[in-house]
């Protein structure tokens, strides 16, 4: 009798050995999630127990060796085996050889893994959580907007009091009101059964690219109010797109983010499903009244009946459950976002671990003097969820601040995870200056940049801007700080960033430690590489005497609705007068 066997393929749910294998980490594991794991074990002279695809089972003690580390064909094993301890042999792989095999084996896979997941995240970012810009409307959407001139939306949503006074201070969008009248009059989607049991959300038409598919409706309050699973799911959906392009405030700064439950008040909305292929993304508009329109919107052409997916919610790596994703819920393993999640939480366990046990060696070395000696209490994690990484190293500070910007800055609150992204972006530009034109200069894109990320830190030196200075080329306004407004004369390649009417970036910062105070150009829509940045003109230059140098109208002042803005305002203005806007 032989109990050998193959198998193929690393992801393979794993079938029931042939007799009860002795777990070699019985101690360690304390969840579920780790039970489920090795029920095969492989002891090998490689060292290494993971499953390669191909092992093989020694008769005697029951174990598992890797094939090739046995000097073994792949995928043909002899009908009576024994491992090296049960039969001990000279082998044709040596030890060394065998882990050489192995370790290249993992670090294969581990690469695919990473370029998988970086693939679906690159997917994920391109246009996840940002203001409506672009709808195209559906057959069924074009019908009814003809008749749709009647009575003004309803209010559908309800709002804690910090959602509402967030939505309230933020700037109305163009159109909002009637689209969000025309959306509860049609319906591009409904609930379906995707599995006998299981609930989704279908389309009820054919759609296109950026087409509404159904408005999210339900109770809408900040983050931090909603109790939820890092990830989203059961009904609820976090959005951390409403501060997306508004220029001077903090970059991410997740008291903005909101969460809206669709479980009580709801519509269909609340069967959709998360996938890490999935098919449409959330995005909002402010409608007056503080309405916050919240839709799901389509990005790939989505069929008549197919089942509508979002991206899971930006948190989803903070998770310690198992996510459920759409495409991958009969088999997780493959699933290349699941399987990071899950080496994540494993290493935040481990974390966990490492830091109690420092913490008991702590408690009793300090026990022996029991006089008042406080206990050392180590620092609990941040409070941030987003924040990706605690640095403790030093930040080094690239601006020069003039009097009294310092005292200016004293007060302020630092960011958190504010060292983290001031390090990230000096470590990956994703800009530098080139020319735009045959003899003009500006800032340009080196890789494609999603909404809402960091260009390029804008560095120099800041002072009180000087409201009787004109503009000058190089230095900027950044009035973002809830103090007079400051000005930085950029000495980096931002310098040469020019302003548009119709900008691709804004201004944006955080406060460091040591209250390094970091502006960042960060995109407001998705940047293809090789593409100049723009920034909006300032009062300055609206103040100015001089015609605007938009960079989209450069060759066709007349057409720029900036300079427009500024020619009315300087005709209105009586010379020397008070400078009015
Ligand atoms: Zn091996
Ligand atoms: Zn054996
Ligand atoms: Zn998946
Ligand atoms: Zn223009």
């Amino acid at each position: 009798m032989s109990s050998s066997r193959k198998r193929i393929g690393s992801y393979e749910p794993p079938s029931p050995p042939s007799s009860k294998v002795p777990r070699r980490d019985v101690q360690e594991s304390d969840s579920s999630e780790d039970e489920e794991e090795d029920p095969w074990e492989v002891e090998c002279q490689c060292g290494l127990h993971h499953d390669d695809g191909y092992t093989v089972q020694c008769d005697r003690c029951k174990t598992w060796q890797h094939t090739v580390c046995m000097g073994l064909p792949k995928g043909k094993v002899p009908g009576a085996y024994k491992c090296v301890q049960c039969d001990p042999r000279n082998l044709s792989v040596s030890k060394e050889k065998a882990k050489r095999i192995q370790r290249k084996f993992l670090e294969e896979k581990w690469e695919a893994e990473r370029m998988e997941l970086e693939r679906a995240r690159r997917l994920e970012a391109a246009c996840q959580g940002t203001i409506i810009r672009k709808i195209i409307p559906t057959r069924s959407q074009s019908l009814t907007n003809r008749s749709s001139q009647g009575p003004k939306f309803e209010q559908l949503n309800q709002y804690s009091k910090g959602a509402y006074d967030l939505i309230n201070s933020l700037d109305l969008t163009n159109g909002a009101d009637s689209l969000l009248r025309d959306s509860t009059l049609r319906k591009s989607s409904q609930k379906i059964f995707v599995e006998r049991f299981v609930e989704g959300l279908g389309t009820t038409e054919n759609m296109k690219e950026h087409q509404l598919i159904i408005q999210v409706i339900g109770y809408v309050s900040l983050l931090h109010e909603a109790s939820r699973q890092p990830g989203g799911g059961n009904g609820m959906f976090m959005y951390d797109g409403l501060m997306v392009g508004v220029p001077g405030a903090v970059i991410r700064d997740c008291s903005k983010f909101i969460c809206i439950d669709t479980k009580v008040q709801g519509n269909d909305s609340t069967f959709t499903r998360r996938s890490c292929n999935s098919n449409s993304v959330l995005k909002h508009v402010i409608g007056s009244n503080g309405t916050l329109g919240l839709f799901i919107v389509s990005t790939k052409i989505i069929s008549e009946n197919e089942e509508v997916t979002l991206p899971f919610d930006p948190d989803w790596k903070e998770s310690d459950s198992p996510l459920e994703c759409a495409e991958h819920s009969k088999n997780l393993k493959l699933c290349a976002f699941e399987v990071e999640r899950r080496r994540q939480a494993k290493e935040r366990k481990k974390q966990m671990k490492d830091k109690e046990n420092v913490k008991e060696k702590t408690v009793q070395k300090d026990q022996p003097s029991t006089s008042g000696i406080p206990v050392r209490v180590l620092p609990s994690p941040p409070p941030n969820p987003f924040q990706q990484s605690a640095i403790t190293h030093h930040i080094p500070q690239l601006n020069e601040y003039l009097d009294p910007v310092p005292d200016l800055l004293k007060p302020l609150q630092q960011t958190s995870g504010a060292d983290y992204l001031l390090e990230e972006s000096r470590r990956n530009p994703k800009a530098l200056r080139a020319f735009v034109s045959n003899d003009v200069e500006g800032l340009v894109t080196s890789k494609p940049v999603p909404p809402e990320k960091i260009i390029l830190e804008m560095t120099g030196t800041v002072s009180i801007a000087d409201e009787e200075e004109g503009p000058t080329t190089g230095t900027f306004l950044y009035k973002g700080l809830g103090t007079s407004p400051l000005q930085i004369k950029s000495n980096n390649d931002t310098r040469f960033t020019r302003k548009s009417c119709q900008p691709n970036s804004v201004l944006k910062h955080v406060i460091g430690s040591e209250k390094t105070l970091g502006v960042f150009i960060v995109s407001v829509v998705n940047i293809q590489e090789d593409t100049e940045v723009t920034l909006p003109f300032d009062m300055k230059d609206f103040n100015s005497e001089l015609p605007l140098k938009c960079a989209e109208h450069s060759n066709n002042s007349g057409l720029c609705s900036a300079e427009q803005q500024r020619k009315e305002a300087s005709e209105e203005k009586p010379k020397k007068g008070k400078k009015r806007r």
